[in-house]
């Protein structure tokens, strides 16, 4: 977890003190259920690491070349998914009570 917390710090994501649930999670999974549960965070870093026309992220590339998606693109992807699939339940509940 230690490049996510890395990575997290970065985009100003809390990292949960108690982590111990999710400790069966891969990586990725785990910080994408955490990016999911505060709003616009997802949103917030796919609007930094998007793809350049040369096939890296373009937030990513000022440091070392990456290729994209790199992995917070990947977390933010995911975390995107959760919160959809949240709200598209949340939608067929409310058409179909
Ligand atoms: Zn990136």
């Amino acid at each position: 977890m230690t490049q996510i917390a890395h990575i997290f710090t970065e985009a100003q994501i809390v990292m949960p003190s108690d982590s111990s649930r999710t400790q069966d999670l891969d990586p990725i999974e785990s910080g994408a259920q955490f990016m999911a549960a505060q709003s616009g965070a997802a949103e917030r870093i796919l609007a930094k690491h998007t793809r350049r026309d040369d096939g890296r992220c373009a937030q990513c590339s000022t440091r070392t070349l990456v290729t994209w998606p790199c992995t917070l693109a990947n977390i933010a992807n995911r975390a995107h998914m959760i919160s959809a699939g949240r709200s598209a339940h949340q939608k067929r509940q409310s058409r179909h009570p």
